[in-house]
């Protein structure tokens, strides 16, 4: 099936800690440039009055708000950093407002820490307070249909530890990961776009770098790119003038439109 124009818009491009970063006074967490404000990565994925959302980030409350995000019909997990989970519970208010549960598609680990750290969710057991209304699906590596577009689960290793990227259309999103196995570099042919993580320039046991994510848009030849997961080490403007003009820094609240 042909995949629906989308538009994509970057609810956050920081790394863990996000920037600026508690405490420090560095050029960058002091810039006055606003694209140097970065919230904790995730996206939210919109076509035909439809929003799937990546993680739920710390930060999902005020990202949200910011982006008036209204609805939420589906929502898909990378991994279960706490950077990627921790605002699952934001989700509440977008229960109140629809019929049924909120799906969630998320690996068996990835699920099975979502419990551990919400077990009040999915316990089962009548609360006095309202708790989100979600509905746990599992995923593997087949691709998962919602309302009309195929997302797939693309396995990219984020130091020893298999995680999912998500290819949907023309589109892919691949956060945290220093390596991604040959094959799923398959999987990532014919690209129109990809988000890749490029957490700094000096490499780190679990993340890409500026320069490999160079060489992996190189390598796929995507027709452009937006690197993610920025920590506050590249300052905006003087990083993007270092790059070719198909590769460019995510920034918080960019949108951008998938024919
Ligand atoms: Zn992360
Ligand atoms: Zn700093
Ligand atoms: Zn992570």
């Amino acid at each position: 099936m042909p995949a629906p124009a989308l538009k994509i818009t970057v609810l956050g491009s920081g790394t863990s800690v996000g920037v600026p970063t508690v405490g420090c006074h560095c050029s960058v967490c002091s810039s006055t440039d606003p694209r140097d404000n970065r919230l904790r990565p995730s996206i939210l994925v919109s076509y035909q009055d439809h929003n799937v959302l990546i993680d739920t980030t710390p930060d999902f409350r005020t990202q949200a708000l910011r982006a008036h995000i209204e609805r939420i019909d589906a929502v898909l997990f990378t991994h279960a950093h706490a950077d990627h989970l921790m605002g699952l519970d934001d989700l509440r208010p977008f229960s109140f407002r629809r019929q049924g549960q909120i799906p969630i598609y998320a690996s068996p680990d990835t699920m099975a820490a979502i419990q551990r750290c919400f077990p009040y969710i999915f316990d089962g057991v009548q609360k006095e307070s309202s708790v989100p209304q979600l509905e746990r699906r599992l995923i593997d590596g087949a691709a998962v249909e919602l309302f009309g577009l195929e997302f797939l689960p693309v396995p990219i290793m984020h130091g020893r530890q298999t995680i999912y990227g998500f290819r949907f259309g023309s589109a892919a999103y691949l956060t945290d990961h220093s390596d991604i196995p040959e094959a799923s570099m398959e999987q990532l042919r014919g690209l129109d776009v990809i988000f890749l993580d490029a957490l700094r320039y000096k490499p780190h046991p679990t993340h890409s770098t500026v320069d490999t994510s160079m060489k992996t848009v190189e390598k796929l030849a995507a027709r452009r790119a937006f690197f993610t997961h920025i920590c506050h080490d590249l300052a905006h403007e003087r990083a993007e003038s270092l790059l070719p003009p198909h590769i460019r820094l995510a920034y918080d609240g960019l949108e951008i439109q998938v024919p």
